[in-house]
């Protein structure tokens, strides 16, 4: 009876295993089954993942180089925006053949496993403060609504304190733009 293989990102190597020189290029698309990451943004159930790995057939093992392609959704680490960002990363690890010495990868029974190396790869990657934009400006700490870019700046330039508390006088009853709360007056 045939070995089953069990995971979506095995390959069989029997073909090169033993075979110093040989060498094959996989390209394989799976639905992950179970989310990667547990930041504020992850790889979900049921994305595509896709890897390109050429395995080389080399004296200890076998070598597998490659890409990993996934998306990864979550919110803007500022404003909270809904985000998603495609991400790739390349990735090289040998999987030696069993032997007395432990290795964190190993060819087993004609097969390598690319999934633990895979997802680390994209894992590592994922960013720990993710922004739906370089420049996106955040929320407005008073009112909590999104700024504008044009907000945004006004808000990276701090008005000198003192000026600023002349302004809110100056501003009552005019038109100009008005960002602090209207029940400011009796306070
Ligand atoms: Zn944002």
């Amino acid at each position: 009876m045939k070995t089953r293989f069990n995971g979506p990102f095995v390959i069989p190597v029997r073909d090169i295993a033993r075979r110093a020189g040989e060498m094959r290029e996989h390209e394989i698309s799976v639905d992950l089954k179970e989310r990667w990451g547990e930041g504020i943004v992850s790889v979900a159930v049921g994305s595509e993942v896709f890897v390109d790995v050429r395995l080389e057939s080399v004296h200890e093992g076998i070598l597998a180089t490659g890409t990993v392609e996934a998306t990864y959704e979550g919110e803007c680490g500022r404003c909270l925006t809904e985000i998603s960002e495609p991400v790739e990363v390349e990735f090289q690890e040998l999987f030696a053949y069993p032997s007395e010495e432990a290795t964190d990868f190993e060819v087993q029974d004609d097969h390598v496993d690319l999934e633990t190396l895979v997802r680390e790869a994209i894992v590592m990657s994922l960013p720990f403060q993710p922004v739906c934009r370089p420049d996106c400006p955040g929320l407005d700490l008073e009112t909590g609504e999104r700024l504008t870019e044009e907000k945004g700046a006004d808000a990276a330039a701090p008005i000198d304190p003192r000026w600023s508390a002349l302004q809110q006088i100056t501003d009552q009853g005019s038109t100009a733009e008005r960002r602090a709360p209207e029940n400011t007056e009796g306070s």
